[in-house]
């Protein structure tokens, strides 16, 4: 059941809209296609937040797409979209664009329930590949829009916006179940949980980010599906993992995971820094993380970048310092036995994780930079604010004062040390001396 709303009803405000998506809906329009403004960005339309990234859904195929802008390339594999990009450097913009695609036929589930076991897919003489457990490995077959809402994951997610005629095209219901605060699985969640149990994760994720309940159907088959998680490939996780750390609100987050049984043996990094029942550990300890977090959701709430290696870097500090701290007792001199309990934890936490070069660069320089803040005295002093992670090293050691970690001391004398003139410079120097 198609239903068009009007403004009247959804009261989207027209003023929240990126330029360059309304741009991109028109280019298509005007060429003849159907297109619409999708996904998330029409939910936070809905709810009167504006929308960091705009997607876009149009029944013209990636080349057709490809053809009607200037700058516009195809990308991926396992979904093939268009990035049409504008500007330039730091201002630039993307404009993700999709064709509408044809439903899944689950395979897996035909045949459990004895029915043909040509996927709809194969009919057509293309190809879902679905693994042993349901999951889709690969889908580009594109479909009418009935079918695109129908393979998107909850009802306030397959939302369609004709910015043109300020019109909401809903099949799923999602339009009540934004007004309800309501999080629901589109279809039957079991089964949509086992194609992409990803999905799992995305529902704590928005269920924390927009404060919404799970539907309790939606709800339900999540504890038994956790284990699927297993073998979604650990690149892909570990994005999921980043987006709801920095949804603004991450302690929610990690509570929802916790209500959910997710919060232990799904990520090795909240397994660092989780105890047992889920929940951040006693003392410093958590402590630390926890005003980590709070710095984050900060952050997003003031429109402020976040940084995934900063946040990365916190939840595992501790198990770097036990590791660090133990090899020192064992007679390792401080630096390489840093050096060699940060290669212990990413091996034991972040594995390997290709195309993350710079993140764990950057973790690496955090920590590493740790030792070095303990030595006030020489010309290291002065090289060390001038390094251009000055800022998210002296961060870290701001935190682990505020925490207790160690003496706030330390880092009073490093900020004023930043912010003094040479002489004030000299003379912490010399008051250390
Ligand atoms: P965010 O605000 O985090 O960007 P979003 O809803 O836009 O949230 P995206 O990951 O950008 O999330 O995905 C865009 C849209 O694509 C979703 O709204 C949903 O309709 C669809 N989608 C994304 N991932 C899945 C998935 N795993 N299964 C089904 N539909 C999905
Ligand atoms: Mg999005």
């Amino acid at each position: 059941k198609r239903v068009e709303v009007q403004v009247a009803e959804h009261g989207i405000d027209p003023g929240l809209l990126d330029e360059r998506a309304v741009r991109v809906v028109q280019t298509l329009a005007d060429a003849g296609f159907e297109a619409y403004i999708v996904g998330g960005a029409v939910r936070d339309l809905l709810l009167g937040m504006r929308p960091k990234d705009f997607d876009v859904a149009t029944n013209a195929t990636p080349e057709e797409v490809k053809s009607l802008f200037r700058r516009a390339f195809i990308i991926g594999r396992r979904f093939r979209i268009v990035h049409v990009v504008y500007g330039r450097g730091r201002e630039h913009e993307v404009i993700e664009v999709s064709t509408f695609r044809a439903l899944l036929v689950n395979e897996s589930a035909e045949q459990v329930a004895g029915n043909e076991k040509t996927s709809k897919a194969e009919l057509a003489g293309k190809s879902h590949v679905v693994d042993a457990e349901g999951r889709v490995l690969r889908d580009n077959v594109w479909g009418p829009q009935i079918e695109d809402a129908a393979r998107r994951d909850f009802s306030v997610n397959a939302l369609y916006y004709d910015p043109q005629r300020q019109l909401v095209v809903d099949y799923h219901g999602g339009l009540a179940d934004a007004k309800k605060r309501v999080l629901r699985m589109i279809g039957d969640p079991d089964t949509r949980y086992r194609e992409d149990p990803v999905r799992i994760v995305r529902a704590v994720r928005f269920a924390a980010k927009l404060g919404f309940e799970l539907e309790p159907k939606t709800r339900a088959p999540i504890k038994a599906c956790a284990p699927l998680l297993a073998n979604v490939p650990a690149s892909r996780l570990f994005d999921e993992m980043i987006k709801l750390l920095q949804t603004g609100h991450s302690l929610a987050s990690l509570e929802e995971l916790r209500k959910q049984g997710l919060a232990r043996g799904v990520f090795p990094i909240l397994d660092a820094m989780l105890n047992e029942k889920g929940e951040l550990a006693e003392g410093v300890r958590g402590k630390f993380v926890r005003m980590a977090f709070e710095d984050t959701d900060l952050r997003v709430a003031e429109g402020r970048g976040v940084s995934p290696s900063f946040m990365l870097a916190c939840m595992l500090w501790f198990e770097v310092l036990e590791r660090w701290t133990r090899l020192r007792d064992a007679g390792e001199p401080a630096v390489p036995a840093l050096g060699q309990a940060v290669d212990a934890v990413f091996d034991a936490r972040i594995g390997d994780i290709s195309g993350r070069g710079k993140l764990a660069t950057d973790m690496r320089e955090i920590w590493m930079m740790q030792p070095r803040f303990e030595r006030r005295t020489g010309s290291g002093v002065y090289t060390l604010v001038e390094q251009p992670r000055y800022r998210a090293g002296f961060d870290f050691l701001r935190l682990r004062a505020d925490a207790g970690e160690i003496d706030p001391a330390l880092a009073d004398w490093w900020e004023d040390f930043a912010l003094g003139s040479d002489e004030d410079r000299a003379a912490l120097v010399d008051e250390v001396r």
